[in-house]
């Protein structure tokens, strides 16, 4: 009897989504999955968007890490899709594909001066201070007032790491010239700007008073009059929020290091100044508000990040088309073998362990697939991969980046510093390959 070959997935993106679906697919004892990333390190945006201060969600690495320890599990970094390898290459070479490549770009404002040098997206800024090696530059010296825009968790991770004391950060894993570009900083206001009211705003409590409780900061509240805020109905972490921020206020010290003001039901309709950004005018969404400039030599656009279309696979209202995880054709048709998870299928929200629920949906759905879909002969993708002199890096090349990392923390009394430029991560990389 011919013997039959155990089935293969393939997962696009090793961040938490790609991981919490390759943990939940080799719980079958027979599948086999690989897991492509356009990184040589795994964990998305648990290393690279997670806040470095944020040590006890990083953790969630440990767990997520354990399912390399199953000899069914391969990594292969260095692979972009698009670039190194098609949708219909992975389809051709797997039983299933997965794509759990998260929400890649950030939304605009669409307003004069968005463009203007000091006018940041706040993915970018988290990018930097996080030490991904595609991150450009945030020059910080002679910054006062920093402006961030949207009212969300990541707003408020920007502003806390701009509003803390930068020797308190000093023992986290950012690169030593993030750390040097925070120490040059000054900055003394942070302004944050909702558009809507505070019982509007995403931002979760806990976050939100980590953020309130900064040693040394004074908070104000401008554009609306909490305790006038009474509205029936009004979800329990609406309430909480409202509580966190009016305590906040009164027990702000008379004389602060830094302010954290608060603006509510305002929008920015447009950032000015002579080369460098200097200033952000606000109008009302309220009746009955006024206009507002504020100061700004610093602006971060932080309105929620924006799902890029993967080459060849069905993208509608930025995601992949899918239901429930399953890809479907923009008609709404079948398009059996593909699947998504994460950001990518359900939209930019949602806490690192969404995921796990999210993954176990759409592994279901693909598992019961699986189980009445006719097996076909599977083309192999490694030969393809090394016929275009694409050399993957695997589990061996991360775990000398991790150890390099370490080793690098440790002469600094830390746990980690990261590895932030390309050609480093590279030299590791290749450290490995030479011996093959
Ligand atoms: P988000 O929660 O969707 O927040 C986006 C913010 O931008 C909202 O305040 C939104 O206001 C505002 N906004 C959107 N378009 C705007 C415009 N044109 N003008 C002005 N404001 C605009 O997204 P996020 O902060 O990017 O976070 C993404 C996900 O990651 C969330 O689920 C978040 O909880 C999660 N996260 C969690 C943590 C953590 O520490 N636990 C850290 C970071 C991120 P409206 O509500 O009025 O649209």
């Amino acid at each position: 009897m011919p013997t039959v070959e155990p089935p293969r997935v393939a997962i696009v993106g090793a961040g938490p989504a790609g991981l919490f679906a390759a943990a939940a697919l080799v719980a079958d004892p027979d599948l086999r999955v690989d897991i492509f990333d356009r990184m040589p390190t795994p964990f998305g945006l648990l290393r690279y968007g997670v806040a470095p201060d944020h040590a006890s969600i990083k953790a969630v690495a440990t767990t997520l890490a354990r399912v390399f320890e199953s000899d069914r599990v391969r990594f292969l970094g260095l692979v972009e899709f698009g670039r190194d390898v098609t949708a219909a290459e992975l389809v051709a070479a797997y039983d299933a594909v997965i794509y759990a490549v998260g929400a890649a770009d950030d939304r605009r404002l669409g307003i004069p001066g968005e463009d203007l040098p000091g006018s940041r997206s706040a993915r970018q800024f988290v990018a930097w201070y996080s030490g991904h090696p595609d991150a450009e530059p945030q020059p910080l010296a002679g910054v006062r007032d920093a402006v961030v825009v949207g009212v969300g968790n990541v707003a408020v991770d920007v502003a806390r790491i701009l509003l803390k004391d930068p020797a308190s950060l000093s023992s986290t894993d950012m690169p030593d010239q993030v750390l040097e570009e925070l120490r040059s900083a000054e900055v003394e206001r942070v302004w944050l700007v909702g558009r809507r009211g505070p019982q509007h705003a995403t931002f979760t409590t806990p976050e939100l008073r980590e953020l309130l409780e900064t040693p040394g900061i004074a908070v104000t509240v401008e554009g609306c009059d909490l305790g006038a805020i009474d509205e029936p109905g009004l979800e329990r972490h609406a309430r909480a929020n409202l509580a966190a921020i009016a305590r906040a206020v009164a027990e702000s010290p008379a004389t602060p290091d830094r302010w954290l003001h608060l603006l509510f039901w305002h929008r920015p309709v447009e950032l000015s100044g002579a080369g460098l950004v200097q200033a952000v005018r606000f109008e009302p969404t309220a009746p009955g508000g006024e206009a507002v400039t504020v100061r700004a030599d610093l602006v971060l656009r932080s309105i929620g990040y924006l799902g890029v279309p993967l080459p060849g696979v069905p993208f509608d209202g930025g995601r992949i088309h899918n239901h429930e995880g399953r890809v479907l054709e923009l008609d709404g048709s079948a398009r059996p073998g593909e699947y998504a998870v994460g950001w990518i299928k359900r939209g930019p929200v949602g806490l690192i362990g969404s995921n796990k629920k999210d993954a176990a949906e759409t592994v279901g759905h693909l598992l019961a697939d699986l189980a009445v879909q006719p097996r076909r002969p599977l083309r192999n993708l490694d030969a393809t991969l090394a016929a275009r002199g694409v050399r993957p890096s695997d589990l061996a090349d991360w775990r000398r980046i991790d150890e390099a990392e370490i080793a690098r923390g440790g002469i600094r009394g830390r746990e980690r510093t990261k590895i932030e430029a390309w050609h480093d991560l590279l030299d590791l990389v290749r450290a490995g390959q030479v011996k093959d």
